[in-house]
């Protein structure tokens, strides 16, 4: 990677994208491809799409979402205490102890994630997203409410950094690696002469509703689409690998096989890697893949899907 698509990938990582408030991330996904996109949309779900080649009658879709994971208010005490509730999969178990940044309209505000304590007869090791609450520091209900409000967005407070052997570490790496990557493939074929029409679209809303991918689908009505996202490395002690099968962080993409992958463009991306010498990892999707792929390919008369996944720990 060279150093401006670095800088635009940690960038990404440093923006708040929780779902539903992917407006920011999406200006600087949109202000990045404008560099060398021939054209550049959005649409009203809030999707934006780089292409090139736009007049080609075969078009190819690379999807990745651009929303993460998060919390929102949900109740804020007399004390000023903000208790929360979860935007999209995300689990309390990570979130004792954590430093918060919670979106308020005007302004952010940080805090931290506590807890009764155990010495106080308070949470043990199983506990609920009720038990726990946001401390900002204020003193009463008053003081907090000049900022924050009920359905504000709160993400962790984390920077991303880089690891031992290049790897990155960081939050949200779901997904904002995979709009970053459909980002790259058109900057890397945009000094290319294409056949074909390439549409990358920085999606929104995946990890809630999945619309955006609906959306960007039935907007563009690809002849063919690839869905960018992340899968479960299984290179960690205590995984089961029978079961989940052998994912490594440096094996290589992750292709996704079952019913709802269209078998002919698997099969173009083996032979491509095989070409590239790039190894391959495989996860299966035997009913669904949880992803954009999915909403994609309910669009129009059915479209062709593939994921490819980069594998995260
Ligand atoms: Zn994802």
């Amino acid at each position: 990677m060279n150093k401006e698509a670095t800088d635009f990938l940690v960038e990404l990582l440093q923006t708040p994208s929780p779902s539903g408030m992917e407006m920011e991330i999406q200006k600087k996904w949109m202000s990045y491809v404008q560099g060398f996109a021939h054209e550049v949309k959005t649409d009203m779900a809030g999707n934006v799409l780089g292409i090139l080649n736009p007049n080609a009658p075969f078009k190819v879709l690379l999807a990745g979402h651009s929303d993460e994971i998060a919390f929102v208010v949900n109740r804020i005490d007399e004390k000023g205490f903000i208790y929360f509730d979860k935007v999209g999969g995300i689990s309390q178990k990570l979130a004792v102890g954590m430093n918060v940044t919670v979106l308020g309209n005007e302004k952010t505000i940080t805090g931290v994630i506590g807890a009764n304590a155990e010495h106080h007869g308070g949470i043990k090791d199983g506990f609920a997203i009720e038990d726990l609450f946001v401390d900002c520091g204020a003193v009463n209900r008053e003081e907090i409410e000049k900022y924050i409000q009920i359905g504000d967005l709160i993400v962790y407070k984390r920077e991303p950094e880089w690891l031992m052997n290049n790897r990155l570490s960081g939050r949200g790496l779901d997904n904002r690696t995979g709009a970053f990557i459909v980002a790259e493939v058109l900057r890397q074929l945009s000094d290319r002469k294409l056949s074909v029409c390439v549409i990358a679209a920085s999606t929104v809303n995946e990890e809630t509703n999945m619309g955006g991918a609906y959306f960007a689908g039935a907007g563009v009505q690809p002849s063919m689409a690839i869905a960018c996202d992340v899968t479960f490395a299984t290179d960690y002690p205590s995984v089961n690998r029978n079961k989940y099968g052998d994912i490594r962080l440096d094996g290589g993409p992750v292709l996704a096989k079952g019913a709802p992958i269209n078998i002919k463009i698997n099969r173009l991306l083996e032979k491509t890697a095989k070409q590239l010498d790039m190894n391959l990892q495989y996860e299966l999707t035997p009913r669904s893949t949880g992803t954009d792929a999915d909403k994609i390919r309910y669009t129009g008369q059915g479209v062709p899907v593939a994921l490819v996944s980069l594998p995260l720990r």
